[in-house]
């Protein structure tokens, strides 16, 4: 298992997701939303498990490294809510036009529906602009779900929201 290279920069890359098996595949990622846990680092939680309704989540051992059934998961987002870790996103690449990431959002301020927001990448680096298209609340924190451009579905997991006047 290649766990070297995040635990030195602190930041997992795509490629490193895909070696440890967190990425759908892609014609799973082609039909419609659907889950992704950025949660290799083995930590005592299994917090996402039981509220995953559709028991979608797997875990023998509560250090196991979650795993998702992406068959079961809908991408219902509810995952996303509770993570302590913020590292439950649902992202819906199935469109021709946009790409949607659903993502926690704890900073201030809010975003509002419809807001253009910049978008960030695991690094905390600026790839763009996208326009906030549902948001939802459950245990204090926020869920929001941004249409990016496409062929950022798999990059995008933060955003960034001006202050208002
Ligand atoms: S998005 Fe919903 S269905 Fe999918 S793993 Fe998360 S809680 Fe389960
Ligand atoms: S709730 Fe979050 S941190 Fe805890 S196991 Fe699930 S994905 Fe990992």
């Amino acid at each position: 298992m290649n766990t070297v290279k995040f635990r030195l920069t602190g930041v997992i890359e795509l490629r490193e997701l895909k070696e440890l098996g967190l990425l759908p595949p892609e014609e799973r990622l082609k039909k419609g939303p659907v889950a992704i846990l950025e949660c290799p680092e083995q930590i005592p939680c299994n917090i996402c498990v039981p509220y995953c309704g559709l028991k979608a989540i797997k875990m023998d051992k509560i250090t196991d490294i979650p795993r998702v059934d992406w068959d079961k998961c809908t991408g219902c987002g509810l995952c996303v809510a509770v993570c302590p870790g913020l590292a439950a996103f649902v992202v819906d690449l199935s469109r021709n036009d946009y790409d949607y990431v659903t993502l926690p959002h704890e900073f201030l301020p809010v975003p509002r529906l419809g807001e253009t927001v910049t978008l960030l990448n695991r690094r905390g680096e600026c790839v763009g602009e996208g326009v906030v298209v549902r948001l939802w609340e459950k245990n204090k924190t926020r869920v929001v779900t941004v249409r990016v451009p496409k062929g950022l579905g798999l990059e995008v997991r933060a955003i960034w929201v001006e202050k208002k006047q």
